[in-house]
């Protein structure tokens, strides 16, 4: 009498993605910025536009100053409506506008 075993092996897969890890800190911070403020403003060049987004593929603090700045921006602008993280936001403009 043979009997099928029935075994079931889980494979640890990791979701592990192959994308270089994050900077958490910036040793361009000011020049991102500047980058940043002329983007926003429109200044910036499509090569500049270029190369800043691949910044910030791999730079943290520079996609959270980004997404600050022109959260900053739209309100300062009447666009924005109050969504975007509002405490940070609405200290940022307040020191934008007391300058
Ligand atoms: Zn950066």
């Amino acid at each position: 009498m043979s009997g099928t075993l029935h075994s079931s092996t889980t494979v640890g897969v990791e979701g592990r993605q192959a994308t270089a890890p994050m900077k958490e800190s910036c040793e361009h911070q000011a020049e991102c910025l500047k980058r940043i403020q002329s983007i926003l403003d429109g200044g910036a060049t499509e090569e500049e536009k270029e190369h800043f987004k691949q910044h910030i593929d791999i730079c943290k603090p520079c996609i959270d100053m980004y997404h600050l700045e022109k959260c900053i921006k739209e309100a300062l602008q009447g666009k924005v409506e109050k969504k975007c993280c509002p405490d940070k936001i609405a200290a940022a403009i307040r020191s934008e506008i007391t300058k």
